[in-house]
């Protein structure tokens, strides 16, 4: 993260199946870019039985909140490692008590969000899209059915293990995880809208699916991130 421009530090913001993590994962595979999402990193603690995973696992089934102070301690760690990179976070902060969290950890390393990115996808469309979704959980890589199909049905396209089904992609619970966006989550947009601009940047960016959105995502990086450098290709 050195050379010309700013750095990215970045919160990619929405709706539950918005496709953060579809628009983080191809962020990172085409650009020097660092990220972890807190619903990747919440299931693989779930699936290894952990402490935190145990406590957990009713309440993501059930489309709640994880207690901020258990998702700080979750998180302290991983944003410790992003230092001097640049980064993107899915998932966090939640709520206002995590958004003060995570102000507070960056401020004192003097090292600010640069970019805020509202994915803006309406509800009916998330609803008809989330029962298609399948993940491979180790990776967090998201398919969907109808327009993002793994090559082999049923198997990850990277490791060819085999793919699941999250216990909250259903009608009832992700109603469920809507309302709790609602009222915990998207009052957050209006505290990084009141940040001075030239610091923190809020964008939002509308579309049907995530392939409407990525080229506006990667405009909105090439304008204000100009340093950003491409991986060098290693696949494909
Ligand atoms: P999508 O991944 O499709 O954008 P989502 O945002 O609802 O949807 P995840 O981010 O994967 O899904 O989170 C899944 C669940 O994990 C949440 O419903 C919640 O129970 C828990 N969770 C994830 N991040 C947090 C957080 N920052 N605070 C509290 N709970 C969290
Ligand atoms: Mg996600």
């Amino acid at each position: 993260a050195d050379g010309e421009g700013k750095v990215l530090r970045m919160l990619m913001f929405g709706k539950p199946g918005a496709g953060k993590g579809t628009l983080s994962s191809r962020l990172v595979k085409k650009y020097d870019i660092l990220s972890f999402s807190t619903g990747d990193l919440l299931r693989q603690h779930i699936a290894e039985k952990t402490e935190v995973g145990r406590m957990a696992e009713e309440i993501v089934a059930t489309g709640g909140l994880i207690p901020d102070d258990v998702m700080l301690k979750v998180v302290t760690s991983k944003l410790d490692a992003l230092h001097n990179k640049h980064w993107i976070l899915d998932g966090f902060p939640r709520t206002a008590g995590q958004g003060k969290l995570l102000d507070q950890h960056l401020h004192a390393r003097d090292t600010p969000l640069s970019l805020v990115v509202n994915i803006d996808v309406a509800d009916e469309i998330i609803l008809g899209r989330i029962s298609d979704r399948w993940i491979h959980l180790p990776s967090g890589r998201v398919y969907n059915l109808s327009y993002n199909p793994p090559k082999v049905s049923g198997l990850d396209d990277e490791t060819g293990e085999p793919l699941t089904k999250r216990p909250d992609d259903n009608p009832e619970t992700f109603a469920r995880r809507l309302q709790t966006y609602y009222a915990a989550t998207s009052p957050l947009l209006s505290h990084y809208a009141a940040q001075p601009s030239n610091i923190t940047q809020l964008v939002s960016l509308a579309g049907a699916t995530s392939d409407e959105i990525w080229p506006q995502l990667e405009n909105v990086l090439n304008s204000a991130f100009p340093g950003l450098s491409q991986r060098q290709e290693t696949r494909e």
